[in-house]
């Protein structure tokens, strides 16, 4: 056991006993790209199942926003197009709107599943900003790639950016920390001049992966230097060096910034057994992420913290204790010692069956994802390290300014 797994405990009061709102109901497993799409509704499954055996309970059932609430980041021309297609599939409208076969195909009902996971995440964070909950989690939402006026990356309305400009609509400042392997890009460029939003995403480089985008360079727009930060790390990085820059970057950019409410994105495709990507993370890594940010919002933020989902592909050894880990971190618990067996026993044959077997035992995985450190090992931890240090100094040169 190394110092990841001591790692951040929440140094919280235990008031929120029952944890987060879970966000999750019929609709959830509506929003579907087909058969054989990496984004699989099949991840529900063992997913709320295992959520269940740690004891939360869905709580709120996601409903479709309305298109005044969708318009508060998307052109109501692109939600037209959505509409329409969702109706008809096929359509002439679908490249300019970013649907097609591939990444983000059209589907039947497409628009009220898609306006389900923004509703999910509008619904909880107002029941936030009510304060009838501290914490909610999301599960099904992180649709990060989405933009104003067009789909991308499996993602068809933006729910973190949505949440977010509702927030803002009350004044709020919020902190949104994305930790997909993907680059947050969609919700940083529908806030970029926001200096009210600030967007931390910490993602495997935009050299070797989609989108492109999020380098150190990406720093806002002119009305909002500093306010947008990416951490781009070299493929093959593990969990050391991938927790360090975390740890390194969020709590001193949140300390700086005092947010008012902490929305994170908490994609679990950065797993060392992710078909799509390729760091190499754990769950225990995306744990003690999820609790640093679980004490960011109580430092700052009076512990208002909306947390969603997002990538994630393997839906068997990954997502579900991915999904635990962050309810728990909201919950303020430790993980359970062992995986329930019944939860085991009941999912075994399908993840067998998708190449997804044998299932774990464990909510934390063994130290560097069961291989031995190596010198390819310390590399990247360093390099890891040495860019966050870079992005925050190349951020303090654009907000104060060539010396
Ligand atoms: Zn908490």
């Amino acid at each position: 056991m190394g110092p990841l797994h001591r790692g951040y405990r929440a140094r919280v009061p235990r008031h929120s006993r029952t944890g987060p709102l879970l966000v999750f109901g019929p609709r959830s497993t509506a929003y579907d790209l087909g058969p054989g799409h990496p984004l699989t509704p099949r991840r529900f499954g063992p997913g709320i199942d295992l959520l269940r055996s740690v004891g939360a309970e869905p709580g709120l059932a996601p409903e479709p926003a309305s298109d005044d609430e969708l318009g508060l980041v998307h052109d109501q021309s692109y939600v037209a197009t959505i509409r329409s297609l969702s109706a008809r599939p096929i359509g002439p409208e679908h490249l300019e709107a970013g649907i097609g076969p591939g990444d983000t195909p059209a589907f039947p009902g497409m628009h009220e599943a898609a306006a389900a996971v923004a509703g999910g995440s509008l619904r909880a964070l107002e029941a936030i900003l009510r304060g009838e909950t501290e914490h909610a989690f999301h599960p099904g939402g992180g649709l990060h790639h989405a933009m104003r006026d067009r789909a991308s990356g499996f993602c068809v309305y933006n729910d973190p950016a949505l949440a977010i400009a509702r927030a803002r609509r009350d004044g709020l400042r919020v902190l949104y920390v994305d930790l997909d392997v993907h680059h947050g890009d969609g919700v940083q460029a529908i806030h970029w001049n926001d200096p009210g939003v600030l967007t931390i995403s910490v993602h495997e480089t935009g050299h070797a992966l989609f989108p492109g985008s999020g380098f150190i360079d990406e720093l806002g727009g002119p009305d909002a230097p500093g306010s947008k930060v990416n951490v781009p790390l070299e493929p093959g990085t593990g969990e050391r060096g991938w927790l360090a820059a975390v740890e390194r970057v969020v709590p001193e950019l949140a300390a700086e910034f005092r947010p008012e409410v902490v929305i994170s994105q908490h994609g679990s495709d950065g797993h060392a057994v992710d078909p799509l990507a390729h760091l190499r993370l754990t769950t225990t890594a995306f744990g003690a992420a999820a609790r640093l940010v679980d004490t960011v919002a109580h430092r700052w933020a009076g512990g208002r913290w909306l947390a969603t989902g997002g990538g994630g592909y393997d839906a068997y050894r990954v997502v579900p204790r991915a999904w635990s880990l962050v309810w728990l971190a909201g919950a303020h618990r430790d993980p359970p010692a062992r995986i329930s067996e019944a939860w085991r026993e009941r999912w075994a044959a399908e993840a067998e069956s998708y190449g997804q077997a044998p299932l774990p035992e464990r909510f934390e995985d063994p130290p560097n994802a069961g291989r031995p450190f190596g010198p390819v090992d310390e590399v990247l931890d360093r390099r890891a390290l040495e860019v966050a240090e870079a992005v925050l100094a190349r951020r303090r040169a654009t907000i104060v300014g060539p010396a």
